[in-house]
């Protein structure tokens, strides 16, 4: 039997969602306000595989989220797109000391035992680093990782969102209202569905707080820049120095640089002139030449948040065709895409075997 099926949210998890459910006999409307959205704002670092988080449950699906960049592309690919915009570079780590980047290859190596995507390790001397990336300075140890990434943020989601179009979905821009656990109210009409995907990012409190829910989710402020170079960028690792910044090489000399983390500013979308000033000076640091470019552009997203810093993702227990998916914090541009596929398989019943139950939404959402 079809099924309604009412996505709220076209960031990367509703708009994944929204794209592999158009595929299948049923009736796909997705309502995106885009406002906030942190999928637009967002670097695009794919490549969890350095960070040294001691949360397992964390790395395994942000793991199983940058291999399943592969499959998505495949998918993409399979639809007719060919202007893919996630792109395998590799990743180039910035250690200051040798020992730290014995380190992290170390974890990388275990890691790969499991995870071949990650490719080739590198272990490479302060005066090797620049035949990776020549705009360097030649002061720091590397680890490069063959299978690290980087993806437009902005550009999936415009590809995901035309093929839920081109498939018959319907994509409507407003502000969504839940009514209850199979109604939404937009631009005055009632819309019925058996089931409601949440994919709100930040605003989870906002779309079910006034249905008696207490939500731990907060919102976290994040900028950053671009600088369009006449710099041979096409080929770059993305590079991740030590401290709060990375530097992502993009086709044609844009390179982007960020971001922020900044808790206490709520869902604000200011530029912070200062806030961008001070990034671009520690990136000239890494990569004097930037100094030459001016910045071509800003972008302001917000980021959601768990108080355990864990993502989640699911049905609510008390209402079975309302799903939710929030808290996926600085990495949710890699299991993003995961999480929507793994939601859209379950309301067909195709099987995933991927087992969620370590990111079960209930500890995050309670009723009041
Ligand atoms: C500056 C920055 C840099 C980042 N860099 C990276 C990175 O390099 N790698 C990485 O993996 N992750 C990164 N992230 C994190 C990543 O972008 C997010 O975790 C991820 O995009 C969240 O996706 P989402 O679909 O959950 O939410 P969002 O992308 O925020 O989408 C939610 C959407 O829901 C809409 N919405 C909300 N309420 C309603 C409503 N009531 N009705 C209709 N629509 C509504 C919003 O307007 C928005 O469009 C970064 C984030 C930021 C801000």
């Amino acid at each position: 039997m079809q099924k309604r099926i009412i996505i709220i949210g076209g960031g990367i998890v509703g708009s994944t969602a929204a794209f592999y459910l158009s595929q299948t006999d049923n009736h796909i409307t997705l309502i995106d306000h885009g406002l906030g959205t942190a999928t637009r704002a967002a670097a695009g670092i794919i490549c969890p595989w350095l960070a040294q988080k001691k949360n397992k449950d964390w790395y395994r699906l942000t793991s199983t989220g940058a291999v399943f960049y592969r499959q998505l592309m495949a998918d993409l690919t399979k639809a007719g797109v060919t202007d893919l915009p996630f792109k395998q570079t590799g990743t180039l780590g910035l250690k200051s000391r040798p020992e730290l980047a014995e380190k992290v290859q170390a974890i990388a190596k275990e890691r790969r035992q499991d995870t071949p995507t990650i490719g080739d390790i590198r272990l490479l001397e302060k005066e090797d680093v620049t035949d990776y990336l020549p705009a360097l300075t030649p002061d720091n140890y590397g680890i490069l990782l063959e299978g690290g990434g980087r993806v437009d943020g902005g550009k999936l989601i415009d590809l995901l969102q035309e093929q839920v179009l081109l498939n018959g979905g319907k994509l409507l821009k407003g502000q969504a209202f839940l009514q209850n656990e199979r109604e939404v109210a937009f631009e005055g009409e009632i819309l019925t569905a058996d089931h409601i995907i949440l994919a709100v990012g930040a605003w989870l409190p906002h779309i079910l707080e006034p249905l008696g829910y207490q939500v731990d989710v907060r919102p976290q402020k994040g900028q950053l820049f671009e600088l369009e170079t006449d710099l041979d960028t096409d080929n770059w690792p993305v590079c991740m120095p030590y401290g709060e910044i990375d530097i992502l090489p993009f086709e044609k000399g844009k390179v982007i640089i960020g971001a922020t983390h900044e808790d206490d500013m709520g869902y604000d979308l200011t530029l912070d002139s200062d806030k961008i000033a001070a990034m671009k000076e520690r990136s000239e640091n890494f990569m004097p030449i930037l100094a030459q470019y001016a910045v071509s552009k800003t972008r302001t997203g917000t980021r959601a948040y768990t108080s355990t810093y864990a993502p989640f993702y699911g049905q609510l227990a008390d209402k079975p065709s309302l799903w939710v998916a929030s808290g996926l914090g600085s990495s949710g541009l890699t299991n993003g895409p995961f999480i929507g596929w793994q939601i859209a398989q379950e309301i067909v019943e195709k099987p995933t075997h991927f087992d969620r139950s370590p990111y079960s939404p209930a500890p995050y959402i309670q009723p009041q």
